[in-house]
């Protein structure tokens, strides 16, 4: 047995002993560093692995469970109303479930909406924040456009031949849905218009110009252009710089817009087409694009003998809602952007409210997409919708409740109590 010998040289030796006693130091050091760093990943992997998605799914299933769901239909009543705001949600992506989102989201009935927030205690029980809305509409994930576009712009294309300029927005963070409703299924290779409000409304449009009170009335007009920051620019006319300028009537006129004259749907749809291609050429991802401009569709009712303009009806697909809020980043431009759309958004919200409360002052001087649109904020008949997009995943919650917010605030309704089944 050698270690007593060892033991001796050690003792023999107390410089030796010292290096020992050195090297025994920092190896318990790093141990402790070892053990310190095994607690932390210990924690981080628990909120990883330990807190799978599914549970709080199970969870936001029971609840739709124990209350039943009443879906809106074509057989509910349209509402007559001045300013309609109303929720779609749209489905959950494969991309999304890929990355483990949940759908957070439950439509229960026809006007209301909860978002399920997952929490978890700090003895880590598991539970859903359930926040609810209420709106005039709320839109569930297998509705259609042709549902979306009935409650929305439809009851207001019966208004346009009264002399109304109502107005129709798509509201919500980019991919939340905006422009499938407003334009179409744009996914497929073969993009399908006729679904979309434009398309919708245009069709309405020519009907009710079939009836024999309104037949040789009018003629039919479109334009078609968008506002960045504070410049308009024309969609159907390759992008040239429109002037936005106020008369000595104080009317608001985007100055050589071009107006196009339509017949039919299918003239419509080709015009939408058009129009949407010059939107996203000339940048590299188009989405990018068209989530930081408002694009506004107007299709025009012209009285045939004069041809002066009798009422217009304006579907705007806002920018994307998320952009007034970017904060990550330094770039000026992309700054710049933000805190325009911010201001067009908040504007927009302070308009439509100031009109629900029939103030004397409207506000539409605050931004420039307000201030296109004043036609539409001024006189007894005026009608506005406002469509809010939400994303059911659960990485997108923050921005969905930041959406319902925006158009609660809009028009305040209060929420019933939901009732379990
Ligand atoms: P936004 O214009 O708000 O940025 P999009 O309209 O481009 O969002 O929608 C994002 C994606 O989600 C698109 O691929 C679109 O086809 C799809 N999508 C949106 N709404 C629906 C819906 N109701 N049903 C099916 N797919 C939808
Ligand atoms: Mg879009």
């Amino acid at each position: 047995d050698q270690s007593p010998q060892r033991q001796q040289n050690a003792v023999a030796d107390p410089n030796r002993s010292k290096v020992v006693k050195e090297i025994e130091r920092i190896a318990a050091n790093r141990e402790q560093r070892r053990a310190k760093q095994e607690v932390r990943r210990q924690k981080l992997s628990e909120v990883d692995h330990t807190i799978p998605a599914w549970e709080f799914q199970a969870m936001i299933n029971e609840y739709r469970q124990q209350l039943g769901m009443k879906h809106l239909t074509l057989h509910d009543q349209q509402k007559d109303l001045r300013i309609t705001v109303c929720v779609r949600k749209r489905p959950i992506t494969k991309k999304e479930l890929n990355k483990k989102d949940i759908d957070v989201l439950t439509v229960p009935n026809k006007d209301h909406v909860v978002v399920h927030l997952p929490k978890v205690k700090l003895d880590l029980t598991k539970y859903i924040d359930n926040n609810t809305f209420r709106f005039d509409y709320a839109m569930n994930e297998s509705c259609t456009n042709e549902l979306v576009y009935y409650f929305t712009a439809q009851p207001l294309v019966r208004s346009l031949f009264q002399g109304c300029n109502p107005l129709v927005f798509a509201y919500g963070q980019t991919g939340s849905g905006k422009t499938y409703t407003m334009g179409g299924d744009l996914s497929q290779r073969d993009v399908d218009f006729s679904k979309g409000i434009y398309a919708l409304t245009a069709n309405d449009i020519f009907r009710q110009l079939h009836k024999s009170q309104n037949r040789d009335q009018f003629d039919i007009y479109c334009t078609f252009f968008e506002i960045y920051c504070t410049k308009v620019f024309d969609l159907f006319n390759e992008k040239k710089r429109l002037r936005v300028l106020e008369d000595h009537k104080n009317l608001v006129q985007v100055v050589g817009k071009k107006e196009e004259r339509v017949e039919s749907v299918t003239d419509v749809m080709s015009l939408i087409r058009r129009g949407m291609s010059v939107r996203t050429s000339g940048t590299t991802s188009a989405n990018e694009h068209s989530s930081r401009s408002h694009a506004v569709f107007q299709i025009i009712l012209k009285k045939q003998h004069t041809n002066k303009e009798y009422s217009k009806i304006s579907l705007i697909d806002l920018a994307g809602s998320e952009r007034g809020r970017d904060t990550q980043t330094n770039d000026k431009t992309t700054l710049m952007e933000g805190a325009q759309i911010n201001k067009s958004l908040l504007t927009l919200k302070e308009c439509i409210r100031a009109l629900g409360r029939n103030a004397e002052h409207i506000p539409f001087r605050g931004s420039t997409l307000t201030k296109v649109l004043r036609d539409s904020f001024i006189g007894e008949k005026c009608k506005i919708c406002m469509i809010a997009m939400v994303s059911p995943g659960s990485s997108d919650v923050d921005h969905t409740l930041n959406t319902l917010r925006y158009a609660d605030r809009v028009k305040e309704l209060n929420v019933d109590e939901l009732k379990q089944r």
